[in-house]
């Protein structure tokens, strides 16, 4: 187990998206005085998954939108207005068999607190192509949720790359504003449940493209199409979209617990029902770490505020 600070702090609250933060304002505001770690390289950059985000048009109070990054900016600012201390580094490990739980910095600075707050999100899967980091955020995308209604996608063709349930749904989603949506998928089949399957096959909208990976995303200002290769014969063709969709599963950032707390099968910590309580009593989650169905800001930063109450109470419980 990882050595201990000798003065443990009430709270360490890890991670700095809308969940992390969002906590902080609610502890900062219960005297919990919080201590937060921001990450710095390991499951994203501080302030999380919208800092790679163009305009937001879907968090409540911003009728003109606002860019992910000043949204961001705006929630650490508030925090630490509040009194929360900020450290700009990952969490190396911790130990959570016995309390105070035990924290180490990638710095290796021991630090200890009598509950934690995991908001450590996850790290959507991207295609390893040049092409594609180029275009990101020309008309490549990670969320069709949240990029799929701006102006530049309507009323045009676009693509949805991957086979399972989300990428049915983000194409299902997707074809409220396309002229059309691909569905790409690189096997003969689809990962997804049956319903979701029949939904694709039936929509009007939709074309599934079978046995099809993404060679090149092609481009030079914004994405104008795709170079496609046939995985059965080797062909290779284009497609024309104006838009790129990757919906080929998340990664929860959740190496640096090293199998103290239950997650599930794909790797997100498992919380109590109707609740942010974990495996670990004392331990609490909140946002997309623990979110695989909706996986957007105001909900990570709804189960941030969720935790942060509950642990306010479980303190109290066990003084
Ligand atoms: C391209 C894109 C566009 C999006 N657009 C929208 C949108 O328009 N509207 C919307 O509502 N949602 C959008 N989302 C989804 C939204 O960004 C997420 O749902 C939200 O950020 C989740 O918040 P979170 O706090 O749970 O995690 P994250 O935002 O992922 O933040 C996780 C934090 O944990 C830190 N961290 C990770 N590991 C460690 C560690 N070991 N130690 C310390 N810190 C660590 C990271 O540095 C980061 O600060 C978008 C996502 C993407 C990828």
């Amino acid at each position: 187990m990882p050595e201990t600070s000798k003065n443990p702090e009430k709270l360490i609250i890890i991670g700095s998206g809308p969940a992390g933060l969002t906590a902080a304002v609610y502890a900062a505001r219960a005297n919990l005085n919080p201590l937060l770690f921001e990450g710095f390289q390991d499951g994203g950059i501080p302030g999380g998954q919208l800092m790679i985000t163009g305009t937001v048009e879907n968090f409540p109070g911003f009728p003109d939108g606002i860019s992910g990054p000043e949204l961001m900016q705006n929630m650490r600012a508030q925090a630490e207005k509040l009194g929360t201390r900020m450290i700009m580094e990952d969490v190396a490990r911790v130990g959570l068999s016995s309390r105070p739980f035990a924290v180490v910095s990638s710095g290796e600075e021991p630090y200890a607190a009598s509950a934690l707050i995991i908001a450590t999100g996850a790290t959507a899967n991207r295609l390893p192509l040049d092409s594609e980091k180029r275009l990101w955020g020309r008309g490549v995308s990670a969320c069709a949720v949240c990029d799929g209604a701006l102006p530049v996608f309507r009323g045009n063709p676009l693509a949805v790359i991957g086979g399972g349930d989300t990428a049915v749904e983000e194409a299902v989603h997707l074809t409220q504003f396309a002229s059309k949506v691909y569905l790409i998928h690189r096997r003969g089949e689809l990962r997804a449940s049956k319903i979701m399957r029949e939904r694709a096959s039936s929509h009007p909208k939709i074309e599934i493209l079978w046995n099809k990976a993404v060679d090149e995303f092609i481009g030079d200002a914004r994405l104008s199409g795709l170079k496609l290769r046939d995985t059965a014969t080797g062909a290779a063709s284009e497609l024309a979209v104006a838009g790129a969709f990757e919906a080929i599963g998340h990664r929860p950032n959740t190496g640096f617990l090293q199998g103290q707390i239950e997650v599930d099968s794909q790797g997100y910590i498992v919380t109590k029902p109707d609740s942010s309580g974990t495996s670990v009593n004392g331990v609490f989650a909140a946002g997309d770490v623990q979110d695989p169905r909706y996986r957007q800001a105001v909900t990570a930063a709804a189960s941030g505020c969720k935790a942060a109450l509950s642990v306010e109470k479980w303190l109290h419980d066990i003084c």
